[in-house]
C-alpha cells in the first residue's frame, strides 16, 4: 500500500458557500482552507497566468467572485467555473496543494508560494 512518488490527491473537496470557502481534504490528512477570492486570484490558466512557468500571478476580479460549478477533470483536477463565465481555470492536484495558503505550506515552498504575490499580505 506504498504510495511513494505519488502526489497527495484530495479525498474531498467541499464548497461551504455561506463561508465563501473551498476546502479540500487530502489523502495524506491534510487539509487545505481557500478562499474563493484567493483560489480565483491564482486560477492557473494560460489566460491568467500567463505562460511564465514558475511564478504566479495574481489577478483581481471586479467583484467579489462566485463560484458555480466544480468539476472532475480525468482523475488528476479540477476545474472551476466562476459567475462571471471563467472556466478554463484547471487547478491539478499538484497545483492545489501548491497553492495551500497553510502555514506548513508555506514554509514549505518558501517564497515560491502563491499566498507571497499576493497584494496586501505579510
Ligand atoms: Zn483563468
Ligand atoms: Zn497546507
Amino acid at each position: 500500500m506504498s504510495t511513494q512518488g505519488l502526489a497527495p490527491s484530495p479525498t474531498e473537496v467541499e464548497l461551504t458557500s455561506a463561508e465563501e470557502i473551498l476546502k479540500v481534504t487530502w489523502d495524506d490528512g491534510h487539509q487545505s482552507v481557500f478562499s474563493l477570492t484567493y483560489i480565483r486570484g491564482f486560477c492557473p490558466c494560460a489566460e491568467c497566468q500567463g505562460h511564465s512557468a514558475g511564478d504566479w500571478t495574481y489577478i483581481t476580479t471586479e467583484s467579489a467572485p462566485v463560484l458555480v460549478g466544480i468539476e472532475e477533470v480525468g482523475n488528476y483536477a479540477i476545474s472551476l467555473r466562476w459567475q462571471d463565465g471563467h472556466e478554463t481555470g484547471i487547478y491539478s492536484w499538484e497545483v492545489l496543494r501548491e497553492l495551500c495558503p497553510c502555514k506548513d505550506c508555506q514554509e514549505l515552498q518558501g517564497s515560491k508560494h502563491a499566498m507571497h504575490q499576493m497584494p496586501g499580505t505579510h
